[in-house]
């Protein structure tokens, strides 16, 4: 069974009054509740439910600590390539800009890569644009393997691939993929993304399955926050991490709140997403979902990633830079999106310590792997 037919158990239609009319009696009831179901998470993203922001945020935080303790995970983000052949109307790496095009050398990766050591990573996230072309599998195999050399974990952000060629990066090194289905709306993904094999909303929406058959150990997802709803984003999101979790309980999903930072100014935000709703969507989501690793990423204001560190995210990335050679060999290349927080590691690292949280630079995990078996089939 795929994700799609997954969806088709559920009767949608149930879940827009609970969405759009439930009333405070019934969010009270529920957030006396110790577990939810996807219904009871329904009603929590009412508008109704806002007025229990305290409680929820309350009961996020304290769900996090039982499960992760007082702990922050870092991990450094490389831009490998900004090339594109795609045309998705809110990026900044978009096909039909002209701006100046990078994909590093080997002989840049590596220097990247050790600088980004030097700084105090052992998380490493490669990230391209998406242009098989220019930059093809076995061009991501070999930043892989150099990054293995030096980060205890490598996971990719790259455009969808085949199980066949997850396994080639996989068996490279890399443990974990992103992959961010922008929206789960069809009509707005039709609008979003006008040209090349972006396009194809099914092709992506199966991506992360493809990355668990090919052996990844960990696939995190998303919705890119401005672009649809967020309440029925987040309705999809929880939906497809139970089906991702049933099917494939011996890996990890993982979960970001991409919120839109647009470089091109002429792009106009559909559905803004406010501080108080994303505080609203993350609390709700740890409530249903107590173990799943949280991740934002430094699009979000150094004030606001501060208060979502107590709240319920558990990976933060720092000091990042969205241009492809940013940290050592700095090209002129344009960044995918500006950066908010520009805080580097050191600093982050001594904020968290303030608030009483552990940094946690090494992914443990890694060392297990092997001792359970091949996650293949
Ligand atoms: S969002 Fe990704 S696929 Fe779309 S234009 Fe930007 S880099 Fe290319």
């Amino acid at each position: 069974m795929s994700f799609s037919d997954y969806l088709k158990q559920f009767d949608f239609l149930k879940f827009v009054p609970l969405i759009e009319n439930s009333t405070a009696a019934d969010v009270e009831k529920i957030v006396e509740k110790r577990s939810i179901d996807i219904y009871d998470f329904a009603v929590l993203l009412s508008n109704s439910a806002e007025r229990f922001l305290p409680a929820l945020a309350a009961k996020a935080r304290s769900y996090t600590i039982r499960r992760f303790g007082k702990t922050m995970s870092f991990y450094a983000p490389l831009y490998l390539s900004n090339e594109c052949d795609n045309l998705c109307v809110y990026c900044g790496y978009h096909n039909a800009r002209r701006i100046e095009r990078v994909t590093l050398s080997l002989e840049q990766v590596r220097s990247e890569v050790q600088k980004i050591k030097e700084i105090g990573f052992d998380s490493i996230l490669l990230l391209t644009g998406e242009s098989p072309k220019k930059a093809d599998v076995n061009y991501i195999k070999d930043c892989v393997k150099i990054a293995k050399e030096y980060f205890t974990y490598v996971a990719l952000e790259v455009y969808p691939m085949s199980s066949e060629n997850y396994q080639t990066l996989s068996e490279a090194g890399a443990s974990g993929l992103t992959v961010y289905q922008e929206t789960y709306d069809k009509e707005v993904y039709k609008k979003m993304h006008l040209k090349g094999a972006k396009s194809d909303y099914q092709y992506r929406l199966d991506t992360p399955e493809r990355a668990f058959i090919g052996g990844l150990r960990k696939v995190g997802i998303g919705a890119l926050l401005g672009l649809s709803d967020w309440r029925y984003e987040a309705l999809h999101l929880a939906l497809h991490i139970d089906y991702l979790r049933k099917k494939y309980w011996r890996q990890e999903v993982s979960l970001s709140f991409p919120r839109i930072n647009p470089v091109t100014s002429s792009f106009k935000i559909p559905n803004p997403v406010t501080d108080k709703e994303m505080i609203h969507l993350i609390s709700v989501m740890r409530i249903y979902l107590d173990d799943v690793p949280f991740f934002i990423s430094t699009r979000e204001r150094a004030d606001f990633r501060d208060k979502l560190v107590e709240l319920a995210v558990t990976h933060i990335s720092a000091g990042s830079k969205t241009t492809p050679g940013g940290y050592a060999i700095k090209t002129e290349a344009q960044g995918q999106f500006d950066v908010s927080d520009k805080r580097e590691l050191k600093e982050m690292i001594s904020i968290i310590r303030t608030k009483g949280y552990d940094p946690v630079i090494k992914d443990w995990d890694v060392n297990f792997m092997g001792v359970f078996g091949d996650y293949n089939g």
